[in-house]
C-alpha cells in the first residue's frame, strides 16, 4: 500500500511542483509582458506628435516672409505646418503669401491676433477688416477680430469691407 501510494504521492508532488513552476514561469512572463507594455507606452508617449497650438511672439521674432521684426502683435499672424513648425508673420498678408508658397496641404492650423486683445484666435473663426486707410506693417490694411460687432464697427468707420479667412487664402 505504502509502495502503491508512494509513486502517486511523488507524482502528485511532482505535478504540484511543475504546476508551481508553471505558475512561476507564467508570473515571470506576466512581469516581462507588463514591463514590455510599460516600455511601449513610454516610447509611444515620447514619440507622440506635439499638440498643434500657437506660439507667443517674443522679442527677436522676425517675419518668415519679409524678415522684418515682429514688434506689434495686434497685426501678427502665424501658421503651424503639419510637421509642427510654427511660422510667424508681422502682417496677415505675409501669412497669406507664405501659405501659398508652402501649400495649404502642408499647413495644419492658422492663427491671427485679435486686434483689440492681441490674443491668438483661429483664423477661420476671425472676422477680417480690410481697408487702404488702415495702416499695418506691410500696408495690407488687414485686421483680425474675434468679435463680429467690433469688426463691423471698424469696417463702417473706414468704409472697409468685412472678409472671412476663406476670402483671403485661396
Ligand atoms: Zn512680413
Amino acid at each position: 500500500m505504502k509502495r502503491f501510494c508512494q509513486p502517486i504521492q511523488t507524482h502528485e508532488s511532482s505535478s504540484k511542483l511543475s504546476r508551481c513552476r508553471q505558475l512561476l514561469r507564467s508570473k515571470r512572463l506576466g512581469f516581462a509582458l507588463t514591463g514590455l507594455l510599460a516600455f511601449w507606452v513610454v516610447l509611444l508617449s515620447a514619440c507622440q506628435t506635439p499638440e498643434i497650438k500657437p506660439l507667443e511672439i517674443v522679442t527677436g521674432d522676425t517675419c518668415v516672409r519679409c524678415k522684418a521684426p515682429i514688434t506689434e502683435k495686434h497685426f501678427a499672424a502665424e501658421f503651424v505646418t503639419k510637421d509642427r513648425f510654427v511660422r510667424k508673420f508681422d502682417d496677415i498678408s505675409c501669412l497669406v503669401q507664405h501659405a501659398a508658397k508652402v501649400g495649404k496641404n502642408n499647413i495644419a492650423a492658422y492663427y491671427v491676433a485679435d486686434f483689440p486683445s492681441q490674443k491668438w484666435l483661429k483664423a477661420e473663426e476671425a472676422y477680417f477688416v480690410q481697408s487702404d486707410q488702415i495702416s499695418t506693417p506691410k500696408n495690407s490694411g488687414i485686421l483680425a477680430f474675434k468679435d463680429e460687432a467690433q469688426a463691423k464697427t471698424l469696417a463702417s468707420q473706414y468704409q472697409a469691407k468685412l472678409v472671412k479667412f476663406s476670402d483671403l487664402i485661396k
